[in-house]
């Protein structure tokens, strides 16, 4: 692991992966909170923060999807159905998703760019571990809820009141695909 005395003033400081050697090109780019880079690094540290903004985009807004689904869902209304809350444990999955990429781009991001521990960088990770938790418990739960539903639809097809409505349904077959509450 290279420390920042490895480093010259003006020499590229991208840290090198196991299959490289120190990149000795001058630094034309970077400085402040900006890591120092060479023309060829730099335009790698662009593409990747492009990359890692990309996903965080998509996480937020899936995050947003699944919390407006959720607070639109009425739990209690004998109307609601698989695919009501198929929807949301959707967006909620597509979320993690994101946030597992984003959360690993950001990761090798920073090994990638920076030598030292950046306090901002630790916090914003922590916060997306946070968010995927949160998230994750929400599709546990949305899980149950459709446990519930199949479970109260069988009764009623049992008690004569109609067929069950997962019959007709086969979306349904997703939710065992979509493994979203795994660590
Ligand atoms: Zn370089």
């Amino acid at each position: 692991m290279p420390t920042s005395s490895t480093y010259g003033t003006n020499t590229c400081q991208v840290v090198p992966d196991k299959h490289e050697s120190l990149c000795t090109r001058q630094a034309m780019y970077g400085g402040g909170d900006k890591p120092r880079l060479c023309p060829v690094h730099q335009e790698e540290y662009v593409r990747r923060t492009i990359a890692y903004k990309d996903s965080s985009e998509q996480a937020i807004s899936f995050s947003e999807k699944a919390s407006w689904l959720l607070n639109g869902l009425d739990r209690t209304s004998p109307l609601l159905t698989q695919d009501q809350v198929y929807e949301v444990f959707r967006a909620a999955h597509r979320c993690i998703a994101a946030l597992d990429v984003e959360i690993r781009e950001r990761g090798a991001h920073e090994r990638r760019f920076f030598i030292q521990v950046n306090e901002g960088h630790e916090l914003w990770m922590r916060h997306l571990v946070e968010e995927r938790r949160r998230m994750g418990e929400i599709a546990r739960l949305l899980r149950l809820l459709r446990i519930e539903l199949l479970s109260e639809q069988r009764s009623q097809a049992l008690a004569g009141m109609g067929p069950p409505k997962s019959v007709v349904q086969p979306s349904i077959s997703d939710w065992d695909n979509e493994d979203a509450d795994s660590p």
